[in-house]
């Protein structure tokens, strides 16, 4: 877009009126008339936000995994050095997972819930106002997921 008077084109515009007429000038020609208000530069992010408040679902690793994973681990009387031999995982990741200070791979969340019987992920709907139902799922169901998007 450019100043209807002078033809500059960098920086900001402003919607003038100058002598009876609404112009779009640059920052010097204003000062000619009374600035309206300023133009912004039309910016492609103004679609992608449409698109996104048609809202879409994506799942993710619960927060209080690691609250689910420790209390699993105390309910089953399993310890960190079975869990360990059974995922075939470091001591100190499967450790680190459990205290929450390390995200577990979806692979290895998947495992932790076939052999602590827990559901580590959930639905989350970005574009709407919060999470819809509180509805946990499984690796499984991510898998599931992913082949229905794929189809389409
Ligand atoms: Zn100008």
């Amino acid at each position: 877009m450019n100043c209807e008077l002078c033809g500059f084109s960098d920086g900001t515009l402003y919607r003038t009126e100058i002598e009876g007429a609404i112009l779009t000038v640059c920052g010097e020609c204003s000062k000619n008339g009374k600035v309206i208000g300023e133009v912004k530069k039309p910016e492609s992010t103004t679609k992608q936000n449409h698109q996104q408040q048609q809202g879409s679902m994506e799942i993710e690793l619960r927060l209080d995994y690691s609250n689910v994973i420790s209390k699993a681990l105390k309910d089953s009387n399993i310890s960190i050095d079975e869990l360990s031999n059974r995922l075939k995982e470091s001591r100190l990741t499967l450790k680190k997972v459990a205290e929450g200070k390390i995200t577990p791979t979806d692979e290895l969340a998947g495992k932790l819930e076939d052999v602590l019987g827990i559901s580590l992920f959930e639905k989350v709907y970005t574009g709407y106002s919060g999470n819809a139902d509180d509805g946990h799922i499984t690796f499984a169901d991510i898998v599931q997921f992913k082949d229905k998007t794929k189809q389409g």
